[in-house]
């Protein structure tokens, strides 16, 4: 089967086409054919050595597609079964062995591709929405890179919940989707100060949430927008990480709250797990959450798909289909 590998940790060059042998099933694993596999900014991190893969690995943290073997013990999932997983490195392939535990059913009504396109990004702004931070009717969220892959998604959720959101964006097309999704106000954080603009459409009030995936850039002015005893919900560095700070800051600046949460700890258990997936593929085939996937690469273009993403190039969400 063809594979994108990383036989040594660096650039989208890293990346390489490779023929590999079709994964066998062990115990409690099943193998999956990949239909489409999701490309996140979390492959970057991993790519580039940020977050820690031992070489030679294939990548790719998403997928989904049809199950054609089972391992002994397997009775979650049947051969033939649609499915969907996120969490597991891999997924760059024809084929990926998955633990069974991990794999969550593709619901009628619901696409392959968008199911691929859905695990990650989708239950990253749902955990957000409704358990960092969550918000409640009338209350204001700032959410950065709102027309990105997560950007796009927290936005709508955000905007069915009620709230008001403030997106910030670096071009006016991204603007525009921001819009679409929801967004109440825009900022170009790229062109005007971020800062002063969220202030001022808020009347000084600040806002009850900053959702930062951007990081390096825009974490410390994030924490000068929040009203006393609103949250940072520090959750990517896009842009790159954030240095250490001084803890008195919180205190200075409102008796804020930050926190740095990662998707593994709110699907760590089957039970959420299940329940999470099915909210947001129940949010797609109710029409509720609408996906973007423009940007479809074959597995041979994963550099350029690497490219297109670390270049600021795209919108909503990325798809390697094999
Ligand atoms: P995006 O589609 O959001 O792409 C990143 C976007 O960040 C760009 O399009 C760009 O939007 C913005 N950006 C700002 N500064 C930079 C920069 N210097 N370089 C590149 N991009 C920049 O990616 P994803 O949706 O895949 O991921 C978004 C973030 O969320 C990532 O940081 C990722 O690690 C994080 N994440 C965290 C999770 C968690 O559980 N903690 C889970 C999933 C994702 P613009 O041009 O508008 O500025």
């Amino acid at each position: 089967m063809k594979a994108i590998q990383v036989k040594q940790l660096g650039g989208p060059e890293a990346m390489e086409l490779v023929e590999l042998p079709v994964p066998q099933p062990k115990a409690n694993e099943a193998v999956v054919k990949l239909a489409a596999s999701g490309v996140n900014f979390v492959d970057v991190y991993f790519r580039e050595g940020r977050y820690k893969a031992t070489p030679p690995f294939v990548l790719g943290q998403e997928g989904a597609g049809v199950v054609t073997a089972v391992g002994p013990d397997v009775n979650s999932v049947n051969v033939g079964d649609r499915v969907a997983w996120t969490g597991v490195q891999g997924s760059y392939a024809e084929y990926a062995a998955i633990p069974a535990d991990r794999l969550v059913p593709i619901p009628k009504g619901v696409s392959d591709e968008q199911a691929a396109a859905a695990m990650l990004q989708g239950m990253t702004a749902h955990y957000l929405s409704h358990d960092t931070y969550p918000l409640k009717q009338g209350e204001t969220a700032l959410i950065h890179a709102a027309a990105g892959g997560v950007g796009l998604l927290l936005t709508q959720m955000a905007h069915n919940i009620g709230a008001r959101v403030i997106a910030t964006v670096s071009t006016e097309e991204k603007a525009e989707l921001a819009r679409g999704a929801g967004a109440h106000d825009v900022i170009f954080y790229t062109k005007s100060d971020f800062e002063t603009e969220t202030k001022r459409l808020t009347g000084g009030k600040g806002v009850d949430v900053v959702y930062d995936s951007v990081g390096k850039t825009t974490f410390e002015k994030g924490l000068n927008v929040l009203r006393p005893r609103g949250m940072m919900v520090l959750f990517g560095g896009s842009s790159g990480a954030v240095p250490p700070f001084d803890l008195i800051l919180l205190s200075q600046k409102g008796s804020l709250y930050v926190t740095r949460p990662s998707l593994v700890h709110y699907i760590s258990t089957r039970e959420e797990l299940l329940a999470r997936s099915g909210a947001v593929f129940g949010m797609i085939a109710a029409g509720k959450l609408k996906l973007r996937s423009q940007h479809k690469y074959s597995l041979a273009e994963a550099q350029r798909a690497h490219r297109d993403l670390e270049g600021r190039k795209t919108t909503g969400k990325l798809l390697l289909i094999p």
